[in-house]
């Protein structure tokens, strides 16, 4: 079977360090924690930005110094984030892409609730998203909060905005979107083109047996604190814990785990020059 894609995803928007200590914030708490999700089986490092404060941020001389540390200490996969949570401004979202090229960012193709804040992805916003990465060589993981999403992705590519073959996430469990069930997995799961390649992204106590599942299905898996902050009930975890159990399954399993450059062959990524 084909090695797992681990995708850790360090920080998001919201995390604080109160809620827990090990959530890096500034670039160099990225790029340190980075090495250590390497060391410990990641491939790719999801990344949002913050400010001085704390404060998710689109500023993309912050994603560059993110980009930098972690190019410097590892050879990840970096995929930033074009989500609205800092900032809702199209151009302000495309910029640090346009800016960095990474070799990854996120897209998510439609609109949803979150907890506490609509988020708004009509198909101009989407359109101009996929865009700016195509121009900027840049692989999009689609994410995936509806079964509808899945189609908007095709659409892209009927448009001529994005190429087979497409990468998705399917963010699984968060309030105001799809749950986090096996059925709602093997339907999205079976849903996508057949030469695509799919992981999850279960929020909280989702993580842990959805990455399973997708283990056993022969998809991929994300961890991290952005959508989970435990390692089990009432127990702080680090991303580089939450990795390294994601490996130890992965191990067991028969399937190993891809390194960041079997992770670009299987997602037909062109390295780029550091
Ligand atoms: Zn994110």
């Amino acid at each position: 079977m084909n090695k797992v894609i681990i995708t850790v995803a360090l920080n998001g928007s919201l995390p604080t360090k109160e809620m827990n200590p090990h959530v890096p914030m500034t670039p160099r708490e990225l790029g340190v924690t980075a090495a250590k999700c390497q060391e410990s089986g990641a491939a790719i490092a999801h990344v949002h930005a913050r400010d001085s404060d704390g404060h998710p941020t689109l500023d993309p001389e912050v994603f560059e110094r993110i980009h930098a540390e972690i190019s410097a200490r590892t050879d990840l996969i970096v995929q930033i984030s074009t989500g609205a949570r800092a900032g809702t401004d199209t151009e302000e979202r495309a910029e640090p892409v346009r800016r960095i090229r990474p070799e990854m960012a996120s897209l998510t193709t439609g609109s949803m609730n979150f907890p506490n804040q609509v988020y708004s992805n009509s198909f101009e916003v989407v359109e101009r998203l996929a865009a700016v990465m195509k121009d900027s060589g840049t692989k999009p993981e689609m994410e995936i909060f509806e079964a509808g999403m899945i189609e908007n992705a095709l659409l892209l590519v009927k448009g001529g905005l994005a190429e087979p073959p497409l990468h998705f996430d399917f963010v699984l469990g968060s309030r105001g979107s799809q749950p986090a069930t096996a059925r709602q997995l093997m339907f999205l799961s079976e849903s996508i083109p057949g030469d695509a390649t799919w992981t999850v992204a279960a929020l909280g106590r989702w993580q842990l047996p959805m990455g399973i599942l997708a283990i056993g299905m022969g998809g991929h898996v994300r961890v991290g604190l952005e959508d989970n902050l435990y390692y089990r009930y009432g127990e702080p975890a680090s991303n580089e814990q939450l990795v390294a159990r994601m490996t130890r399954i992965s191990e067991e399993s028969e399937r190993g785990v891809a390194t960041p450059d079997n992770a670009r062959r299987m997602l037909n990524i062109q390295k780029v020059p550091q």
